[in-house]
């Protein structure tokens, strides 16, 4: 195995991960992430979209900064048009999902709005890359998620869309809306600044 992808929806920018690959052209390590910038010295990095690493890895870092309140709608965008080509680019031996339920609608430590469905539609994603490019090698693991009530239904969410099993349960409590008006706005501004950092 040589070249591997994780994949970080955790609402956490991926710092760890990002430090321990930046300069490392055989593992592209991607983040969708609250827009949250840094703290402290526990956390330097800012998880922009100017972060696309160093040396022989640079371009082999992804940060998809979503401003907050973004649910469903742009977690499925900014796959599909950010995360998913990229992905498909650097064509992965090894998809590994940095699985985190904390940008559900519900979390104490985050102001993203995913729902149910939106975990579904991540898992799906998953599957789908990892079935076109690494003959369905596809780990998931579990990262943060703080809201004790949804986060569980979440990873359920998650797993229905991983396994195709369409839902198996309801979603008893998702219904907040979140901003879907300046989308466009949205991703084009992410593309442009990884655009200007891998020109500059
Ligand atoms: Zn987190």
């Amino acid at each position: 195995l040589k070249r591997a992808c994780v994949i970080d929806w955790d609402v956490h920018h991926g710092n760890g991960t990002q430090e321990g690959f930046y300069a490392d052209p055989d593992v592209l390590t991607v983040s969708m992430h609250m827009d949250h910038g840094a703290w402290g010295p526990s956390h330097t990095q800012t998880g922009g979209a100017d972060e696309a690493g160093t040396g022989a890895g640079r371009g082999a870092n992804l940060n998809v900064p979503l401003p907050c309140g973004r649910g469903d709608a742009a977690y499925a965008r900014a796959f599909d048009e950010i995360v998913a080509p990229a992905v498909r680019a650097f064509a992965p031996e090894l998809i590994v999902i940095a699985c985190g339920q904390d940008a559900n609608q519900f979390d104490p430590n985050g102001r993203q709005l995913v729902t149910m469905a939106g975990f579904r539609a991540l898992g799906e994603r998953a599957r789908a890359l990892a079935d076109d490019l690494t003959g369905g090698k596809l780990v998931l693991v579990q990262e943060g998620g703080y809201a004790v009530s949804y986060a569980a239904l979440c990873l359920n969410a998650t797993l229905e869309g991983v396994l195709g099993t369409g839902e198996t349960i309801a979603d008893p409590i998702g219904f907040m809306p979140e901003a879907t008006d300046d989308l466009d706005a949205v991703i084009a501004r992410i593309k442009d600044a990884r655009a200007a950092a891998l020109a500059g």
